[in-house]
């Protein structure tokens, strides 16, 4: 990383399960928020109902961050955080104290064999919409074309 690497801006989303050394899966989001840093926007943070075969209620939010590093350095750094946080190794569905996925990125689209922005999943899910659309509503997902407005209108009408 040198002085000359421009400031890239990404929008994360942030997702908990489980209590963690922090508390409730509420603290452990407003946690994993300061220990990512660079945080300029963070919305609030809602409930979400189950997804897949866990039971536990999830607190959801998202973040505009601001950094130097690029996705897979931010990548392989939220790893560390997902880890430190006490989350397990294993099935992807399983509970988990932090889930930090990245679902947008100022630089476009990115695909590598480790990460893939946006987000495959993001443009169906509205516990990660409705977040994004608090911080970000005017950014623009660059497969579709459509702003995260649209893209929460969309989904709330069922289109
Ligand atoms: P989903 O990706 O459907 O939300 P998940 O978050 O539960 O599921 P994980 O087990 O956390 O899935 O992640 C599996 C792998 O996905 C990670 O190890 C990472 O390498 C990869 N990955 C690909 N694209 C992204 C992205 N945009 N953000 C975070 N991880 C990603
Ligand atoms: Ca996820
Ligand atoms: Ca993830």
């Amino acid at each position: 990383m040198t002085s000359s690497t421009p400031a890239q801006l990404y929008v994360i989303a942030l997702g908990s399960n489980r209590r963690g050394r922090h508390g409730a899966p509420e603290a452990e989001v407003r946690a994993a928020l300061a220990a990512i840093g660079g945080v300029m926007r963070a919305s609030p943070i809602i409930a979400t109902a189950p997804l897949g075969p866990s039971r536990r209620r999830f607190a959801n939010a998202a973040a505009l961050i601001k950094t130097r590093e690029e996705p897979p350095e931010l990548l392989a750094r939220i790893k560390v955080i997902e880890r430190s946080f006490g989350r397990r190794r294993g099935r992807r569905w399983d509970s988990r104290v932090i889930d930090l996925d990245i679902i947008l990125w100022s630089g476009g689209a990115w695909s590598d064999p480790g990460l893939t922005i946006p987000h495959p999943q993001f443009r169906r899910r509205g516990f990660v919409l409705q977040p994004l659309n608090a911080i970000v509503p005017d950014w623009r997902d660059p497969l579709s074309g459509r702003t995260v407005r649209q893209l929460a209108a969309q989904l709330v009408q069922g289109e």
